[in-house]
């Protein structure tokens, strides 16, 4: 076979989906509320990060307008030489606020916030710990890193605790853990974690992508759900998530935001976030903190579905977030389920390897605060559909 001709791409792609793990995109057609246009249908969506609803609040909305017409649609240069707009320290300033610590920096993307940060933390001679199903941007920033990386078992303290008592050879120690799980949707055992870190000296980095806007008072997010603000804990979190835009940011001390933008080369190397970005997210996360009842409705929607799920027969993991797990095995099953609730009018897609283990191919259900109950019940006939499949 000649790799001049893209034969080899084209039996590349074949043998995925003979695995029945070849993705394709599809095409959404409106905002991402509670129910969308995709490919051109009506249908209700159960497979949006923009749980509490805002990236579409009037007030968001009008943040984002006024911003590109007073400073344009592009940051124009990376932020350590022209592109470093004035919103981001009202921005910075209102996430370490809402974080409970003394500074905060922001990224263009929480995967650009993950591949910069651990690299800094942990170099050529330190030792990484990683939960087994940490995000994959987390993975990379160990790559990146060179640090020496050992993986202990899903959300098991004592496995980490024996990996670290054998970690005295190494530099620096660097504990990682997704606050709530992408796509499991539990919470990591972080009081226990911590408990072991300062036994060790180790570090602990959170990624709480999925807690912040969610858990804990004024949505504060997992570190704040347990009351842990003051335990050095330092938090990685985006604002593409609840807050409804795009971003990333670390939330920790003055000494490691003042690092990271002289060495966190995901930083450094790319272009500002756009002015309307910054400023919806601003607007956004003042809404989120003092919206309790977003809150309210987004668990209450995820229990009343979790508990029909359950009902129907389906195999959840134990979730007790907004994210919910219905495992299926197979990845044809899988999507064999997601096809029959598309043609119900209910999105909610196929997860595969290897965005999670093999075997718990799996369909990554998620709920909105803006969902109405209608929606939800909607949904649970749909579920009814695919009982026996
Ligand atoms: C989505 C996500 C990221 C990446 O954030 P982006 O802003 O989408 O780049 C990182 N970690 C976790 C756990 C995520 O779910």
């Amino acid at each position: 076979m000649s790799y001049l001709s893209d034969d080899w791409l084209k039996t590349e792609y074949a043998a995925l989906k003979q695995a029945g793990l070849s993705r394709h995109l599809r095409t959404v057609m409106s905002a991402p509320t509670g129910r969308i246009i995709l490919d051109g249908r009506e249908v209700i969506n159960l497979a949006s990060n923009n749980y509490l609803g805002l990236s579409t609040h009037p007030k968001v909305l009008d943040a984002a307008v006024e911003a590109t017409r007073a400073f344009g649609t592009g940051a124009s240069g990376s932020r350590l030489i022209s592109g470093n707009s004035e919103l981001y320290a009202t921005l910075e300033a209102a996430l370490a606020k809402a974080k409970g610590t003394e500074a905060a920096l922001v990224f263009s993307s929480g995967y650009a916030a993950n591949t910069g940060v651990i690299p800094v933390l942990a170099g050529e001679r330190a030792l990484i710990l990683s939960d087994a199903l940490n995000h994959a941007s987390i993975i990379d920033g160990c790559r990146l890193s060179r640090a020496t990386k050992k993986v202990y078992r899903h959300c098991d303290v004592a496995h980490l605790k024996a990996l670290l008592a054998e970690s005295a050879g190494f530099q620096r120690r660097l504990i990682i853990t997704d606050g709530v799980f992408s796509m499991d949707g539990d919470i990591a055992p972080l009081p226990d974690i911590c408990e072991v870190a300062a036994q060790h000296d180790a570090m602990v980095l959170v990624d709480d992508a999925h807690g912040f806007g969610v858990l804990g008072e004024n949505g504060g997010g997992t570190v704040a759900h347990f009351g842990l603000q003051h335990q050095g804990i330092i938090q990685m979190g985006t604002l593409s998530k609840a807050i409804g835009g795009l971003g990333g940011y670390i939330a920790g001390s003055r000494a490691l935001i003042e690092l990271l933008i002289n060495r966190a080369r995901g930083f450094i190397f790319t272009t500002g976030l756009p002015p309307a970005t910054l400023a919806a997210a601003t607007a956004a996360l003042n809404i989120m903190r003092s919206s309790p009842e977003l809150r309210q409705h987004l668990l209450s929607h995820a229990k009343r579905l979790k508990t029909a799920l359950v009902e129907l027969g389906f195999d959840l993991l134990p979730s007790e977030t907004q994210i919910l797990p219905v495992v299926l095995g197979s990845p044809q099953r899988a999507v064999q389920v997601a096809e029959t609730l598309l043609s119900a009018g209910v999105f909610a897609p196929a997860i595969r390897p290897p965005a999670v283990p093999s075997g718990t191919s799996r369909l990554r259900v998620t709920v909105m605060a803006s969902h109405t109950d209608e929606d939800i019940e909607q949904a649970i006939d749909a579920f009814a559909l695919c009982a026996q499949i």
